[in-house]
């Protein structure tokens, strides 16, 4: 199937209904089912920038962690509709496959170059000459920064709210969650509800800590957030980026019994606790609350398949 068709043939991803808390009816969307390797927000993300790559022949260069969502995306996106990319990753011991997690195992199967470069270098890696070298052989590159967060993103991101609107229950949502890594989708949700005038709170739950950053990211990306309300909330990270907690932890297996839907520890497990917490110290008033499930169960899969052997 050509990349134009395929992106032509996505259906929208259901809204199922969860529970009420003081009178906030809880709705989830499932993105996570969108796509089974390229999941939820990262194909969103990822959209423009495959069809752009598609069409020019570009290959695509990004940037991350040796567990990075965006580039376990990316590498399953450049395999399945056969485009080049190539992943400057952080931490030069990494070059070293022995060392290689699921993310960077996968990455490599899935055909991306892999190029490691030191922490420092990292942290400037746009200027850097070390990172550079992992594409110094491509001509015309299509760089995309780290998390895949970047304006051909956001498009791809306020169009969840074109889902949304065919599917929300008459009252409309009043508010809107998401989780919050770099802004990036928080920054298309709050394009979206603008686009469609909607009357829906949106609210980024940090995933890391001390992530005031955020805030300026998101005001900086959104091109229309002056026009809709919308809110971070900072006290949900569980003590940083995949750092969790016990608490978390039994929220997580709790809400896995109650709803049998899969979250994981690292965004949408700090999201869902963070608007059940929301809900339960908000006032008793009737209204509809949606979660934005950004999927990233890769990481799960295969923690479950450790248990299975
Ligand atoms: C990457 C990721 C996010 C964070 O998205 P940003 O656009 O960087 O804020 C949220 N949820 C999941 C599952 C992710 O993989």
């Amino acid at each position: 199937m050509s990349l134009p068709a395929f992106f032509s043939a996505q259906s929208p991803t259901p809204i199922v209904y969860l529970t009420t808390i003081n009178g906030k009816r809880i709705f989830l969307k499932q993105d996570y089912l969108n796509h089974p390797t390229i999941q939820g927000n990262k194909l969103r993300k990822l959209k423009y920038t495959l069809l752009q790559a598609k069409r020019t022949g570009q290959t695509i260069v990004s940037f991350g962690g040796a567990y990075s969502n965006h580039i376990a995306a990316l590498a399953a996106a450049g395999k399945a509709f056969n485009i080049d990319t190539i992943g400057i990753i952080r931490g030069e011991e990494l070059a070293d496959p022995n060392r290689w997690g699921t993310t960077l195992q996968q990455a490599h199967n899935n055909g991306m170059q892999l190029h490691f470069v030191s922490r420092s270098d990292y942290r400037k890696k746009h200027h850097s000459s070390a990172a550079q070298r992992g594409f110094d052989h491509v001509i015309n590159p299509l760089i995309v920064p780290e998390g895949g967060t970047h304006p051909l993103a956001l498009n791809g991101t306020a169009e969840i709210i074109d889902e949304v609107i065919t599917q929300q229950p008459a009252e409309g949502f009043q508010r809107l969650f998401a989780a919050c890594g770099t802004g990036g989708t928080l920054a298309g949700l709050i394009d979206g509800v603008a686009k469609h005038r909607l009357v829906c709170h949106v609210t980024g739950i940090a995933v890391l800590k001390s992530a005031q950053f955020l805030y300026d990211n998101v005001r900086n990306l959104s091109q229309y957030q002056h026009h809709v309300d919308w809110s971070i909330e900072y006290d949900y990270h569980a003590g940083g980026y995949a750092k969790t907690t016990s608490t978390l932890q039994r929220f997580i297996e709790q809400f896995h019994t109650t709803f049998n839907l899969p979250i994981e520890p690292i965004y949408t497990g700090k999201l869902c606790y963070g608007v059940f917490e929301l809900a339960k110290q908000s006032h008793q008033q009737t209204e509809n609350w949606l979660i934005y499930h950004s999927g990233g169960l890769q990481s799960i899969a295969h923690k479950n398949s450790h248990h299975s052997v």
